[in-house]
Parts: structure tokens; C-alpha cells; sequence
């Protein structure tokens, strides 16, 4: 059972090397009166949030282990239950390990998956936790008005890209920054972003910001937090919201940049709101009501960025950090 392991806690920038591919053992048969489900793994998410819990932070609410293998969300098959509620053959997306097969307890994040004529791989995505990210950080968290002015940060990513075609669905005017040319083009091109740019090509992003919203920001969808977030605070309209999503500049440093703009909350009566994914996941069938036909029908469009193999599982996490995907990163172990 080809693995994906921590070697040890991490401190600064992820590296292949703190990641390391093992030759783990289960079982295939699950013992008689187990409430265990037995999952083959198809497609991995590759996530943010997986770099936060490398690190050797006590009060972590989901530690790794070192010398054990990678969690998170993916899509598996079901291949033997021990549960009622579910059955092999099944196709499921939820928590799972860096790993052929897993053993999960039955207690685990784990969704059926109902709607097969969509790409599988898409419930580690528009249709799994980024999907339902991007949904309720907009929608719940974010309560856009038509006409108002949204900025989307890291907008071409797995979240990101969503959110700025839920903006443009909700007839507001929308922005994002990206760290590449493709990716700004693909913002302008394929997501229908009003506008886009290469935040690595503003020498200042205070003045980039004014040039796009001339009039401030209503919406800023915070997915990078630092620098960004401080230019924003300048550009926010009165009664503006920042939905803090993520704040990917920051993952990697053992001391937060400061934040200096933050009295424009004050002036600018803004309300600052984080929020966690799961805590929507009760609503996971409401958003499927809402995505499915848009998918169907062509309004609401996807791109992944696919990487083969275990292997090439550690260059595709680290590669997050970099801005390497296009997109949202899936591993693919196996398709069926
Ligand atoms: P993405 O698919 O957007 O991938 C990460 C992207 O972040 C990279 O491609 C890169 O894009 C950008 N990035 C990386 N390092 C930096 C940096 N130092 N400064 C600025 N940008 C950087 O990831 P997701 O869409 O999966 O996640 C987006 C955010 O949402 C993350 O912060 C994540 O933690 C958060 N999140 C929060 C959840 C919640 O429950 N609150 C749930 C899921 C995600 P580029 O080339 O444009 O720089």
C-alpha cells in the first residue's frame, strides 16, 4: 500500500524532501462486526491547509503525525463496509490518507457521491470542499448585492475561480489578481472576470487597487492575507466585507507579516469575517442544487491542473506554494 509520509514536522518552506513515499500494509478484509470503511483512493486533493498541520504547533486541531502518511479530502470506492450506510462499489469524496487504501472509521467527513455524469475528479473541487468554500464564503459569509464590487485574491485558484463566476452570476463587477500572465488571461478568458492582473508585476498594490476600483472595494474574497490584505484595507468602500478565506502568504512563516491598515475597519464600518468550510457541510445538498445545472448548462465553468501518480504527489503539494497549478491540483492514483 504505497504511501505518501511525512518525514518530520516542517518549519518554513515545504520542501519534496520533508515528504517521502513509503511502502505501507493493510489489510484487505475487514474484521467480522467492524463499523470501518475499506476506501481505494482515486483522486487526491491537494489543499492549503495540508502545509498548517506539518508544522509542530501544539493546539494544531488535526495533527500529522511524523513518519505517518498525508490526509485529507479525496474521492475513493468503496471497497468493503462495515457500515449500513454504505456499500461496495460506492463512489465517495470526504477525509482520507495520502495512500492506495484506506482504513477510515465511518465517523469520517465522507459524502455519497450521487451525480456520476460529471468528472469524478471534480468532487475534489467544484463539487467537494472548494466548491462549498467559494459557495458559502460568498454567498453566506459575503452577502453580495448586484452591482457591488468584489476583488477575489489567489482568483485563479481552486476557490478563487468560483468565486468570481459566482460574482459575475450575481451581476457584480469582479476583479482578481494571480501570479502569471496564463493566469490572468484565463481569469479575463474563461472565468469572465471584468478585470484581472499579475500581482508580481505591481510595484505597489495600493495603486494597482485604485485603478481597477476607482470607486473601493464592496467584497474583497481574502485568499492571501499579508500584503494584499493591508492594500486592501485602504480600498474598501464604507459597510464592505472581507471574507477571510485563507491567508496562503502567511502558512509558511513562523512570525505573521503585520497588518498596519487595519483602523480602516473602523472608519469604513467594515465587517471582517473567517469562516471554516465545515461548518457549511450541512448544507452540501442546497449546493449541489445550485452547481449541478450550472455545470450542465455550461454556466459555470472548471479548470484542474492534473498530476499522475503517487509519486508525483509531493511536487504537486509544494507546488501550491510556488503558484505552480493552474487551477485546482488533483493527484490522480486511479480512475475506476
Ligand atoms: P489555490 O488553488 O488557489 O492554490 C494556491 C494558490 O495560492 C497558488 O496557486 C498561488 O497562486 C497562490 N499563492 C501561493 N503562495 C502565495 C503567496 N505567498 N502570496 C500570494 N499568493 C500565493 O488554493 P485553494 O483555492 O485551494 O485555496 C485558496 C485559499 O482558500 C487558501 O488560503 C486556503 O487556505 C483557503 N481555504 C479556506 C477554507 C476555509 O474553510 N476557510 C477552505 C479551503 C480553502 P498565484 O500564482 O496566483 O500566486
Amino acid at each position: 500500500n504505497k504511501q505518501v509520509i511525512l518525514k518530520d514536522y516542517v518549519t518554513g518552506l515545504l520542501k519534496e524532501s520533508d515528504l517521502d513515499i513509503a511502502e505501507g500494509t493493510i489489510t484487505l478484509n475487514l474484521p467480522e462486526g467492524s463499523n470501518e470503511i475499506l476506501l481505494k483512493n482515486l483522486y487526491l486533493s491537494c489543499d492549503p491547509f495540508m502545509r498548517n498541520l506539518m508544522s509542530d504547533i501544539p493546539d494544531r486541531f488535526l495533527p500529522y503525525a511524523p513518519a505517518s502518511p498525508l490526509a485529507g479530502y479525496g474521492v475513493s470506492k468503496v471497497v468493503e463496509s462495515g457500515h449500513p450506510d454504505y456499500k461496495k462499489g460506492d463512489l465517495v469524496w470526504g477525509f482520507t490518507k495520502w495512500e492506495e487504501y484506506s482504513l477510515v472509521p465511518s465517523a469520517q467527513i465522507l459524502f455519497k457521491i450521487e451525480h456520476t455524469d460529471v468528472p469524478l475528479s471534480y468532487y475534489t473541487g467544484i463539487l467537494g470542499m472548494p466548491g462549498v468554500t467559494a459557495y458559502a464564503g460568498f454567498f453566506e459569509v459575503g452577502l453580495p448585492k448586484k452591482g457591488e464590487k468584489v476583488f477575489v485574491s489567489a482568483a485563479s485558484g481552486a476557490v478563487g475561480q468560483l468565486v468570481g463566476q459566482f460574482a459575475k452570476l450575481s451581476g457584480c463587477y469582479v476583479v482578481g489578481s494571480a501570479g502569471s500572465k496564463d493566469k490572468v488571461d484565463l481569469l479575463k478568458n474563461k472565468f469572465g472576470f471584468d478585470d484581472a492582473f499579475n500581482y508580481k508585476e505591481e510595484p505597489d498594490l495600493n495603486t494597482a487597487l485604485k485603478r481597477y476600483f476607482p470607486e473601493g472595494i464592496d467584497i474583497y474574497f481574502e485568499n492571501v492575507g499579508g500584503k494584499t490584505l493591508d492594500a486592501v484595507l485602504l480600498n474598501m468602500r464604507i459597510n464592505g466585507r472581507i471574507v477571510v478565506c485563507g491567508m496562503i502568504s502567511q502558512y509558511e512563516r513562523s512570525q505573521p507579516e503585520g497588518v498596519t491598515n487595519l483602523t480602516n475597519l473602523i472608519t469604513k464600518r467594515i465587517r471582517m469575517q473567517g469562516f471554516v468550510v465545515s461548518d457549511y457541510y450541512p448544507k452540501y445538498s442546497k449546493f449541489l442544487e445550485y452547481i449541478v445545472p450550472k455545470i450542465k448548462e455550461g454556466k459555470i465553468v472548471y479548470v484542474e491542473d492534473i498530476a499522475e501518480g503517487l509519486e508525483n504527489g509531493p511536487a504537486a503539494l509544494v507546488g501550491l506554494f510556488k503558484g505552480l497549478n493552474v487551477g485546482k491540483q488533483v493527484l490522480v492514483l486511479a480512475r475506476e
